[in-house]
């Protein structure tokens, strides 16, 4: 006999999730090309961050090795990546943990410090998932008025709740791009309270430093200046490893101690645990990616002057245009959705704009084509 729906009701759930905007990742290839029927060939994803160089042809190598491995769980000590990452910033490893993504690592931190009588505090616009972990335990965020970071604002906010858990600096920010002074970035964590824990997501900081050289943090040189604090690395955008979810958190022994006690065992495949090794040893191949990627960024630079859209400087791997009200981002988002091309629109985060990654040469030459014929149309 076939189960009936008696007088059904829609399911109660923790009252909560009610405030949570599902996080809207950039739409996958597949899906675009099923939708429009679109050869996968001919589409053009600059909505990820992705790197459109790919991936080091080394990683490949050493992962391939490594597939017969599948069938034993990890190395959950994860030993080797650990050191070389402490290699890498001259630190020890048991500075560092490792999540399915920097993601991963941010979800520990809410859940580790932030609660419903203590909130965090971001940049109005900034990386949606601090927002979406705090609300998830029942938290919520306090956000700057201004879009892109301002210091004074944080400090302001910072003293006027006099209840905040953590403060998210995202520097560069995803997804406006701007990023800080090293200086003035350490000016402000020096005002702040030993127990609110400050965190700098560096997740294109490797952009920034290599523009700017002012703008780099080092992992080192925060969390031995300040024992509250934590910078989240990731290997999804320069190192080209988004599809393998292998981020980390860098912070002084006692707070990766407590980190560790909310991380699921396994939380990293040995597949990325591989490949994120393997590609900490080409870092030619990141210096590459890098220095094309403002080659390319010019290009995009003196387009939006040649057709007097806004655009923000950019030390990131994306660059975002915000338009006056001639336009609609969204309209500009559907028209080159339809051609194939994916980019971000802005909307949902209450700006008419887009955020669009640097792609290669012939990507950028494609879109740049598409996006001119949209604004002279
Ligand atoms: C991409 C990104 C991350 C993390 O990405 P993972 O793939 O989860 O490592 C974190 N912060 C910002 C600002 C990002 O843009």
């Amino acid at each position: 006999m076939a189960w009936k729906l008696y007088g059904y009701r829609v399911m109660k759930f923790n009252p909560e999730l009610k405030e949570i905007k599902t996080y809207e990742a950039g739409k996958p290839i597949e899906l675009v090309s099923r939708e429009y029927g679109i050869d996968e060939k001919d589409i053009i994803k600059l909505a990820s961050n992705e790197n459109p160089y790919g991936v080091s042809p080394k990683v490949v190598q050493a992962v391939k090795k490594q597939l017969n491995k599948m069938y034993q769980y990890p190395d959950d000590s994860m030993y080797e990546l650990k050191n070389s990452l402490a290699t890498k910033f001259d630190l020890e490893s048991t500075n560092f943990i490792i999540g399915a993504g920097s993601d991963q690592i941010i979800e520990f931190i809410i859940r580790a410090k932030a609660n419903k009588n203590s909130p965090i505090l971001s940049a109005k616009t900034t990386f949606a998932m601090y927002d979406i972990y705090a609300k998830q335990i029942g938290s919520c965020s306090i956000k700057t008025p201004s879009h892109q970071h301002n210091l004074d604002e944080f400090f302001k906010m910072y003293k006027q709740h006099n209840n905040i858990s953590i403060i998210f600096l995202c520097l560069p920010n995803n997804p406006l791009g701007e990023s800080l002074d090293k200086d003035e970035v350490f000016e402000f964590i020096s005002k702040i309270d030993k127990d609110t824990l400050v965190v700098v997501d560096g997740a294109y900081q490797d952009f920034a430093s290599f523009k700017d050289s002012k703008k780099k943090i080092l992992p080192k040189e925060l969390i031995e200046n300040f024992s509250n604090t934590l910078y989240l690395g990731t290997f999804s955008k320069s190192y080209g490893l988004g599809g393998m979810r292998v981020g980390y958190g860098v912070a002084n022994q006692s707070i990766i101690q407590t980190l560790y006690k909310l991380r699921p065992p396994f939380n990293v495949t040995t597949l990325s645990l591989v490949a994120a090794k393997s590609a900490l040893e080409d870092e030619e191949f990141v210096q590459h990616t890098i220095k094309n990627n403002f080659k390319q960024m010019k290009i995009y630079e003196e387009f939006a002057k040649n057709n007097q859209i806004d655009f923000i400087d950019s030390y990131t791997n994306f660059i975002t245009f915000i338009f006056d009200d001639q336009y609609s981002s969204k309209k500009i988002f559907e028209t080159l959705f339809k051609k194939g091309i994916i980019i971000r629109d802005l909307t949902s985060y209450g700006i008419n704009g887009i955020r669009v990654t640097i792609g290669t040469k012939e990507q950028n030459t494609k879109f740049l084509q598409e996006f001119e014929k949209i604004l002279k149309a």
